[in-house]
């Protein structure tokens, strides 16, 4: 069990010593030259009546986005079938709700059940889930569940108040138990201290089994919403808590989620070189702006990273190339960057 002593006491290491502590973590579980690509349909955007402040889906902030119901089936098979032909491993759909509805979970059901039969992994956000509906799910084949903690149990009441931290990780055990691969990290910039993400990384690490996809986000400043004018977080600080999370969950993926676009290809290779090992990739996140693609290209090029589980005949570079390229193309107008 991980303690706030111990991981304070790894964020207070000198950096170049964090980091290369956690790339040898890293290269003893991942090969640290490949990236798992993931692409996120939102089925559901806005009017959501939760109160995240950082969030510009919550119907209680004024922030221009404009609300959508709940995606026709088609549109996401269509969706989900485009990322397969783009070469996208797994399919994550996102809806803004403050959970599910029971008179959906058929349709929910279905929805998975014929992504699955394209050979895409699925993931999905709904928000808090009944024991009931998280076997539900697990019976449609669902294999990941995203749901974040966001931060430190002592700093959340500060940014949420309609749902407890203990409903979160009550929601985290239903889809555990129901044999659902666990994707729930947090975010950094929403005011916090470092006392506050050691917390939050005890939190995931000591659950009864790490998430398997631990995704930590930047906060993106969203006019309109209450953290419109927070402070920026130091790259550093943010490539510091990617190090002591690669540490701490040394079989995870840790994901560069939101936020990605703020960042400059040093940092986020500096992200990649202390354990980040997945990314979203396609036009926006969830609702918010993700990395430029031609950026995202030229920076795996450089670096060397190829995607990890796109398999061709050709070599790795031809690899790479070929899928960014695809993604590039692709119509990506119903893609949103993953915010979850
Ligand atoms: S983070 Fe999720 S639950 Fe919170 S307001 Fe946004 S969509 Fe709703």
């Amino acid at each position: 069990m991980w303690t706030i002593h111990q991981t304070v006491a790894l964020f207070n290491l000198p950096f170049m010593d964090l980091l290369y502590q956690a790339q040898q973590i890293h290269r003893q579980h991942f090969d640290p030259n490949k990236m798992q690509i993931s692409m996120l349909l939102s089925i559901k955007t806005g009017a959501c009546p939760e109160d995240c402040q950082y969030c510009p889906q919550s119907a209680r902030y004024q922030t221009h986005l404009e609300s959508e119901k709940l995606l026709a089936a088609e549109q996401i098979i269509a969706a989900a079938k485009q990322a397969k032909h783009s070469g996208a491993t797994r399919f994550c759909m996102g809806a803004a709700w403050r959970n599910p509805n029971n008179r959906d979970m058929p349709y929910l059901q279905y929805i998975v059940t014929e992504v699955k039969k394209l050979g895409l992994e699925t993931c999905m956000t709904l928000g808090m889930l009944t024991a009931e509906q998280a076997t539900q799910l697990a019976q449609a084949g669902l294999d990941y569940y995203n749901h974040n903690l966001d931060t430190s149990p002592e700093f959340y009441p500060h940014i949420i108040t309609t749902r407890t931290y203990q409903d979160r990780l009550n929601t985290l055990e239903y889809v555990r138990q129901a044999g659902i691969k666990i994707c729930s990290g947090g975010i950094l910039g929403l005011g916090e201290s470092e006392q506050d993400r050691a917390g939050l990384l005890v939190q995931l690490a000591n659950l009864p089994k790490p998430p398997e996809s631990v995704p930590i986000n930047m906060l993106v400043k969203v006019l309109g919403t209450p953290l419109e004018n927070n402070q920026d977080i130091d790259p550093f600080d943010f490539i510091k808590t990617i190090a002591v999370a690669r540490i701490m969950m040394p079989t995870s993926y840790i994901r560069l989620s939101a936020g990605r676009s703020k960042m400059n290809e040093q940092t986020q290779a500096l992200c990649f070189m202390a354990g980040a090992n997945s990314i979203f990739y396609g036009c926006k996140l969830l609702t918010t702006k993700n990395a430029d693609q031609d950026n995202d290209k030229q920076l795996l090029k450089k670096l060397g990273i190829t995607p990890e589980t796109y398999k061709t005949a050709q070599g790795d570079n031809e690899q790479s190339a070929q899928l960014i390229d695809q993604l590039c193309h692709a119509d990506t107008d119903l893609f949103y960057n993953a915010a979850p």
